[in-house]
């Protein structure tokens, strides 16, 4: 038996005017994920508990099976194992963001958390000057992709606050200050990498360029390293994670999956749909479990680019779910788990802890019209406990 999960992070959304009061899943052509829907059975599940932070970390731990309550320990321990930083026990790993702070009447906002999407080689000789600037005493900065990076924290505090930089575009950052034991630290490395990030290089020669500078460092999202039991374990599966974002590598490693790299996939709305369905289809020959992660209709969402949403969605549902349906054909038995992990409303600009729909194929619970939010609320069917649907998928 084979079993496939296709994410489509932050897909779902709510009803928007501008498309006469449907989502961008209603308005989106989705003939395969509509087809799944009519045909096998459709849901909602809540990956996301209410006394948790709505991210991709806590969201598909769920999706992978985890219990966010016994096993999330923050973001950044995911994204460290992605880029090969092993954790001590008592080191804290912190998620640092290259962004661009603006200043206005005196004020000064968050301008950009992604840096005008700075490139991984750019910011690999920033992070690397940040290293030999502000580490040392127990701190370390290790350069992942593009805006998202780490920074280490050898006998790093536990009870920190900080604020997603994606959850505060256009807002004053004083407001939104790490808090807690340490912050202090915090507030202190962010303030000094102001300074010589001013006029670093990179910098200079991205303005002449047209975009925006990395003006600043931003730390949030800290923990420590998890301990997860691997599927493998737990189900006796040998699988594979197929991802662009480094949170979902290290997810996957925690995991005991294979991490399989696909050359394109950007993590964007440039990505390499129809590569990933290939290289899926290729782990599937040999493992019994591969898990698609797309992360594209997620960054329309934080951008409020509604086109660029309902193009994501139309593109990874030909691209990624119609090629993987067709491939799969050639499985006598095979089971197909196709969802969001959390919705990213374009009026949002930022992640929900609300339900999301999923489609199970092929099933006979509950069968819809098509794949949207209306008709898998009307199905009946809701998963209140995320973690437990990979249960159903998994069941002989
Ligand atoms: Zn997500």
């Amino acid at each position: 038996m084979k079993y496939i999960i296709l994410i489509g992070d932050g897909m779902s959304d709510d009803p928007i005017k501008e498309l006469g009061g449907r989502t961008p899943l209603q308005a989106a052509k989705t003939p395969n994920m509509d087809m799944l829907a009519q045909k096998g059975s459709i849901g909602l599940v809540k990956n996301v508990p209410d006394e948790y932070p709505p991210g991709s970390d806590v969201a598909i731990l769920s999706v992978l099976g985890y219990d966010p309550a016994k096993y999330y320990t923050g973001r950044s321990p995911l994204e460290a194992a992605s880029i090969g930083v092993k954790l001590a026990p008592d080191d804290l790993a912190v998620r640092c963001n290259l962004v661009t702070l603006g200043q206005k009447d005196g004020k000064v906002y968050m301008d950009d958390f992604s840096a005008d999407h700075i490139t991984t080689d750019e910011a690999k000789e920033i992070i690397r000057d940040v290293d030999k600037e502000l580490g040392g005493n127990g701190f370390r900065f290790y350069p992942g992709v593009s805006y998202r990076h780490l920074m280490v924290w050898s006998g790093g505090p536990d009870n920190l606050e900080t604020t997603p930089p994606h959850d505060i575009t256009g807002k004053e950052i004083k407001d939104y200050l790490p808090k807690g034991k340490g912050s202090d630290k915090f507030i202190q490395m962010m303030n000094a990498s102001q300074m010589f990030l001013k006029g670093h290089p990179v910098n200079i020669k991205r303005q002449e360029n047209g975009h925006k500078p990395a003006n600043s460092i931003w730390l949030w999202g800290q923990g420590r390293a998890p301990k997860l039991p691997t599927l493998k374990q737990r189900f006796g599966i040998e699988g594979s994670i197929i991802s662009a974002v480094d949170l979902l590598k290290g997810l996957g490693i925690y995991a005991g999956l294979k991490v399989v790299n696909v050359p394109g996939a950007t993590g964007y709305l440039d990505t390499n749909y129809r590569g990933k369905a290939e290289y899926a289809l290729k782990e599937m020959e040999t493992r019994d479990f591969v898990c698609v992660h797309v992360e594209a209709p997620d960054e329309a969402g934080h951008n409020g680019d509604l086109k660029g949403k309902i193009k994501a969605i139309e593109d990874f549902d030909k691209e990624v779910v119609g090629r993987a349906l067709d491939g799969l054909s050639q499985f006598k038995d095979y089971r197909m788990l196709v969802l969001p992990d959390h919705p990213t409303p374009i009026a949002k600009k930022t992640h929900t802890r609300d339900p999301v729909p999923f489609v199970m194929y092929p099933c006979n619970d509950s069968h819809g019209k098509a794949f949207t939010e209306a008709e898998a609320k009307a199905s009946g069917l809701f998963v209140e406990q995320g973690y437990k649907l990979i249960e159903r998928l998994l069941k002989k």
